[in-house]
């Protein structure tokens, strides 16, 4: 059997374009002992993959030139021989960026979606994104009732979970994005929402929240982390999960330059890799199952076709061509 992958062909310099990546065909060997072949339904694309492309230590290796490269990847075993895998199960493995695979069953998740539940929910909603917004959120929020949330990237995959599961919190949120469609979507979830291509972040933020903001939940950096600076109450806290406006950068770029509010505000900012939370990913489970099953929390996916398009896809995630989860259908 053959499978078409994604490599890196080469470690790109600012906005990755389609020559940085190459389609290759390779020949699968059947499957050993203890190994599982699977063909991949659903590709995950996100955005820490652009720091994979750069060749430095990071909290996860850089992608190796001419090697397919990694990702989240929902799959259907197609045959087995490995004790409790059969053909047909569904799996939740880090073999993306490939149409199918052999590789040892363990390291792999069998996954039983809930009747209503897509597999592809567990690259995003039941997956690493919603585990990422709920940990982020409740964890190192601290989230009161009452309080004023603003979170960036609102209507991305991270950010349109914080923004819901921060209703359901009970908090005031505020949730930017960039295009009119995307917060006229946002409104629906019953937030506050502020395009940031419509003039400067920092007044919109302000006219939005007139008392301030309790906590940031920062999904973008830039100059929404500069509006959030701006905007914080004392004691305010800062969930520091992403900074997507810098990962194209091709040398470091100043920070804010009001972080001294950081003191007089005292302000707590704290970055954090989800990883961290692995141990609350059973809690996160049953409490983002309950709420799906209420019908308390939506979950939009942008669902791109055929592994051929995986790289766009990759791509559309820095110029905002998602809403909710981006995903690609094998
Ligand atoms: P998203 O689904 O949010 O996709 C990225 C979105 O970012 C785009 O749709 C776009 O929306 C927005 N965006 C892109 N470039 C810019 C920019 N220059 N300024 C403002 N907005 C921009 O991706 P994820 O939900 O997967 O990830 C969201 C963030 O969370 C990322 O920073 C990611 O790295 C981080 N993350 C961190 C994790 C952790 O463990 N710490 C785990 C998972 C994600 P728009 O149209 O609004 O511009």
């Amino acid at each position: 059997m053959q499978s078409r992958e994604w490599r890196l062909a080469r470690r790109p310099v600012g906005m990755p374009v389609m020559a940085d990546f190459e389609l290759a065909t390779v020949d699968l060997p059947a499957p050993a002992e203890g190994e599982i072949r699977v063909a991949n339904r659903f590709l995950s694309v996100d955005p820490y993959m652009r720091g994979r492309m750069i060749d430095r230590p990071s909290y996860a290796p850089p992608f190796r030139l001419g090697e397919a490269m990694q990702g989240g990847a929902i799959g259907e075993v197609i045959e087995s021989r490995a004790e409790g895998f059969a053909p047909g199960d569904l799996v939740s493995s880090l073999w993306g960026w490939r149409e199918a695979w052999v590789a040892p069953a363990a390291g792999v998740r069998r996954i039983n979606p809930p009747s209503g539940i897509a597999p592809q929910a567990y690259l995003g909603v039941l997956g690493l994104t919603g585990l990422t917004a709920w940990s982020g959120l409740t964890q190192l929020g601290s989230p009161k009732a009452g309080e004023t949330l603003f979170v960036s990237g609102g209507a991305g995959a991270v950010g349109s979970m914080v923004a819901q599961i921060g209703r359901i919190l009970d908090l005031e949120v505020i949730a930017s994005a960039g295009s009119a469609a995307k917060c006229d979507w946002l409104r629906t979830l019953g937030v506050q929402a502020i395009n940031y291509r419509d003039g400067d972040i920092t007044r919109q933020l302000l006219a939005a929240a007139p008392k301030g903001i309790d906590i940031y939940f920062d999904n973008v950096g830039g100059d929404h982390l500069q509006a959030a600076l701006e905007a914080a109450r004392p004691f305010a806290r800062f969930v520091e999960c992403g900074m997507i406006a810098h990962y194209n950068d091709s040398a470091p770029q100043p920070g804010p330059s009001n972080l001294m509010y950081v003191v007089g505000k005292q302000i707590r900012m704290e970055g954090f890799i989800v990883s961290r939370f692995a141990a609350l990913e059973d809690e996160f489970t049953a409490t983002m199952t309950g709420w799906l099953t209420k019908g308390l929390i939506r979950h939009e996916e942008t669902i791109v076709d055929g592994l051929a398009q995986a790289p766009e896809a990759f791509l559309g995630l820095f110029c905002g061509g998602n809403l909710g989860k981006m995903i690609v259908r094998v």
